[in-house]
This record gives C-alpha cells, sequence and structure tokens, in this order.
C-alpha cells in the first residue's frame, strides 16, 4: 500500500495507531495515522510517508488506541477539594455540605489550585473538555479569573457556566419548611440561591457573553434546577441561550425528593416538571439535565420531541442512593445521552471509565429485557454526545479531518487488552484509568507518558497542601453545623423516603 503524503502544515503524526473514528468498527478499528496541523487534525490515513523533518514532532502510537478526548459534560469545581469526605449523606442533606454560604470567603489561591487539580484529574483520566457548572459564591471577579487562568494555564477545553437559582433551596425541598423550627431556616440555605446584590446572569452576559471566549473555553448558562428557578428565570435563561446559541446545562429529578417536589407543586401539569417546561416554551436542543433519574415516561417523550438531552451521574447517583436512570426508555426515545462525573463530595472520582462502566451496567438494571449492546454507546455518550449537547458536535467528540485534536492515546500493552477481542467492550468494562498514556488538546500534548506538560505537578500538589488547612477547619465548621440539623434532617429524608410517588394515586392523575 502506497504511503500517502503528508498534508501541509502537519506539527504532529500520530503513527500506527488504532483511532476511533465515527465509522470504524469500535470493536477492531483499523490501524491509521492522524496528522494534526496546529490545533486541528488534517487528515487521517492508513499510512503516511515521511515525517522526519524539522518542526514535526512524531509520536509512536502502534500498540494505542487513539480515543477522542472524553467530555466530561456535567462537573463542578467548586468541591474539588471534598473528593472522599462524605458517605451516607442523602441528596437534600449533602448540598448543605456541598455548597453552603456560610464558608468564609475562599482565596483566590485555594480557587485556582482546586481548578488546577480538577483539571489534572480530568485530563489524566482522557478526558479533554470539561463543563464545568460552578458556584461562586459570593460571586467575585477575582475568583473568576481565578479559574479562567487555571484552565488557560493547564490547556483543558471549558464549558463553562455559572449556577445560579432565584428560589431558596427551603421552598423547593418536599417537608423541610414544615419540619424545621423556623429559627433553623437560615441554616438550610446554599450558595446555589440567589445572591440579591447581583444579577448574575445580567452581569455574565454583559461581561462575558457580548466578548470572544479565551481561548478552548466556550460559554454555557446553568441555572441550578428548574425548581429553583422562577419561569421568568428560565425564560431570560432560554433566551439568553438562544441568542448567543449557547447550551445551557440545569439539574433534574437527581434524587425521590426532587421528583416529589415536582409531583406536590405542579397540579397544572399533572406534577411532571419538563411538561412545564415544554409549556413555557423552554424546552430546546440546547439544555442539557444533569441526572434525569426519576423522569416519567411522557417526560422522556417531551425531551425526545424537543431534542432535548439529558447528562447521565450514575457514580453520583449511586454512592447517594438517589436511584438509576431510565436508560433503556431515553434510548428507545432517542434522547441525547451524555455522561459527566458531577461534584467531587458525592461522586468522588473523575474518572469516565468508571461512568461509561455504570452506564453500560446500569442500562440492563433499567429493563432487564434484553436490548442493545451497551460498549459502543458508552463511548459515544462520553465523546460524541457530550460535545453535541455543549454545541461542539462539528469541532470535538470525534475523531475526523477539520475536528480540533483532542485525543486520547492509551497503551494496550496491557493486561486490559491482552487479548484484544473488543477495543469497544474492553475500554468500558475493564479499562479503568492505567491506559491513559498521551491527551492532545488542541494539537498540543498536555499529557505526555502520564505526566502533565504544561505545568509542574508538583507545584500543583503543593499549592494544595498549602491550602488544606484552612479548608479542613471551614469544612469541619460547616459539618459540625449539619450535625445540629441531623435531626430534622432524618425526619424530612423518612417523609421523602416513605411519600407515594405513584402518579395514579395523585389528584391530579398521570396524563
Ligand atoms: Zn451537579
Amino acid at each position: 500500500m502506497a504511503a500517502e503524503a503528508l498534508p501541509a502544515g502537519t506539527t504532529l503524526l500520530l503513527r500506527g495507531g488504532r483511532p476511533l473514528t465515527p465509522s470504524a468498527d469500535w470493536h477492531a478499528p483499523a490501524v491509521a495515522d492522524i496528522a494534526i496541523a496546529g490545533d486541528s487534525i488534517a487528515g487521517i490515513a492508513a499510512a503516511y510517508g515521511g515525517g522526519e523533518s524539522p518542526g514535526l514532532a512524531v509520536i509512536d502510537a502502534r500498540d494505542h488506541l487513539i480515543l477522542p478526548g472524553f467530555v466530561n459534560a456535567h462537573y463542578h469545581s467548586h468541591d474539588v477539594l471534598a473528593k472522599g469526605t462524605l458517605e451516607e449523606v442523602p441528596l437534600e442533606s449533602w448540598r448543605l455540605y456541598a455548597l453552603p454560604p456560610q464558608y468564609p470567603p475562599r482565596s483566590a489561591e485555594e480557587v485556582y489550585a482546586r481548578t488546577l487539580l480538577g483539571a489534572l484529574e480530568c485530563l489524566r483520566s482522557g478526558m479533554t473538555t470539561i463543563q464545568d457548572m460552578l458556584t461562586l459564591y459570593p460571586f467575585e471577579e477575582r475568583h473568576f479569573d481565578a479559574v479562567m487562568k487555571a484552565y488557560a494555564a493547564v490547556g483543558i477545553r471549558v464549558v463553562f457556566a455559572l449556577q445560579y437559582a432565584d428560589r431558596k433551596g427551603i421552598e423547593t425541598i418536599p417537608f423541610w419548611k414544615d419540619t424545621f423550627p423556623p429559627e433553623l431556616h437560615p441554616l438550610l440555605s446554599t450558595a446555589a440561591e440567589p445572591e440579591r446584590q447581583l444579577d448574575l446572569i445580567g452581569h455574565f452576559e454583559a461581561t462575558r457573553l457580548k466578548q470572544p471566549a479565551p481561548p478552548r473555553v466556550s460559554w454555557a448558562l446553568g441555572p441550578s434546577a428548574p425548581e429553583r428557578c422562577s419561569p421568568e428565570l428560565m425564560q431570560r435563561t432560554i433566551e439568553l441561550a438562544r441568542r448567543y446559541d449557547i447550551p445551557v446545562y440545569s439539574h433534574i429529578y437527581e434524587s425521590r425528593g426532587m421528583a416529589l417536589q415536582a409531583r406536590l407543586t405542579l397540579p397544572d401539569y399533572s406534577g411532571l416538571l419538563i411538561r412545564r417546561l415544554a409549556d413555557e416554551g423552554v424546552l430546546d436542543p440546547r439544555l442539557n439535565f444533569a441526572h434525569s433519574v426519576w423522569l416519567a415516561q411522557p417526560e422522556i417523550e417531551l425531551l425526545a420531541e424537543h431534542s432535548a438531552g439529558v447528562v447521565l451521574n450514575p457514580q453520583g447517583n449511586l454512592k447517594m442512593k438517589c436511584g438509576i436512570p431510565p436508560i433503556r426508555a431515553l434510548q428507545d426515545a432517542g434522547v441525547r445521552i451524555g455522561l459527566g462525573c458531577d461534584n467531587c463530595s458525592c461522586s468522588d472520582a473523575q474518572n469516565m471509565f468508571v461512568a461509561m462502566k455504570l452506564f453500560a451496567l446500569l442500562a440492563a438494571i433499567s429493563d432487564p429485557q434484553p436490548g442493545p449492546p451497551q460498549a459502543v454507546a458508552a463511548l459515544r455518550a462520553a465523546t460524541e454526545a457530550g460535545a453535541d449537547g455543549a454545541r461542539l458536535g462539528d469541532a470535538i467528540g470525534r475523531i475526523a479531518t477539520g475536528f480540533k485534536a483532542d485525543l486520547t492515546v492509551l497503551d494496550t500493552r496491557d493486561p486490559t487488552y491482552a487479548p484484544l477481542n473488543s477495543a469497544a467492550r474492553q475500554l468500558v468494562h475493564i479499562e479503568a484509568g492505567r491506559g491513559v498514556r498521551h491527551v492532545i488538546v488542541d494539537g498540543r500534548v498536555v499529557i505526555r507518558d502520564r505526566k502533565l506538560t504544561t505545568l509542574d505537578e508538583t507545584e500543583i500538589y503543593e499549592a494544595i497542601t498549602a491550602v488544606m488547612p484552612g479548608f479542613r477547619t471551614d469544612f469541619a465548621a460547616i459539618a459540625q453545623r449539619v450535625a445540629k440539623l441531623q435531626p430534622w434532617l432524618d425526619r424530612a429524608h423518612r417523609q421523602i423516603m416513605a411519600a407515594d410517588l405513584d402518579l395514579e394515586r395523585l389528584p391530579f392523575g398521570s396524563s
């Protein structure tokens, strides 16, 4: 077979790997070379000739799989430092640890260090894009700047949204208002709630959306959850999203309590939050609903009808005992499904291999009847669907000429891949991240031989060590505060778990 000529301007050549291109057999991808020019893929060929020229870097990718970089489609960098802190905490209580407004203001150094650490973990797991739905409370420009500076320095791609709401948490959680004595109510708010001094999305539009985004950053909007946002705020959100053609990320039905809230408070919409959004005219292909565990079948159909998507976070859902999403029903309806790893304080790993494996396994639990194979579906969710949901599906998430060179190179000289019977199944069911060797973002090798090239990793760990004493002290104070609330939290949780979610038996029926 004659070698093809390298495309003009090639700066990096991946030679002899097995790329998972959209048309390849992902169980047995063929060997091919990938030519990269600057930040983009310039060509893919069975073999390119030449390659030894000044200015051209070559990576020997023989015995390697090459994946489109994963898109972590739901992530929050604000609690990276809280990984490994919690167990056996129901979602409603967990929010008091993860987002308490009572934290003393954080330093810009802490915000910078935690953003770097989170990005490093994501990159090491083969993610090239993360959707950071960030809570900055109280909002400070220097914190925002620290986040942007960290992402620019580390070199990862970011779909960035600030998280906001305009309703108080206590109004949106079943039984809380009646269970807690009024004097405790001020302790029950979270930092995702309205910050009265600032119109956050107005400020975001004026200072960010109207300007060009920094390199590798694209903007998104982050209404915390539809029940935490007034119809007016959701309306404003979708208007901005349409005006700037940017994606929207929100949480829906993560817990039983969130579903119960909708069932109890939306009689005009048969208890269905997605129906409320459809009737308000805000359902749109730009919408991405994280979790979607407790969707009712009519809601799944509405999502499909409006081409709105979901982002599943199976690890956090299991750890917090929230339940499992209706994966098969979503697939049958043709709803776009991305994958995320959510907060570090609930999930706790930013590891797309764990997310893909759980997705594939839980699909069977969501419907035990024989169904479609899930390994390739999991990989497509972790790459293509995440990119499509971010409205970047023509630029990332696929290995194709003209797309951004965002690639993860996995070493198959490992028991995981010996023998190589199915790349897709072994990636999803055996790989846990050990194989990730090189990660390329925007044509730049940011992880080489498992090491970050853009910054000194040791300095990141040292920066974390420096801020941890302060964080630990403050986290312990928050934990003490939540402990005082425990008897009422437990009582409200028992009521949520005992409540009847059967729509047929609610007064307004299920139609
Ligand atoms: Zn989340």
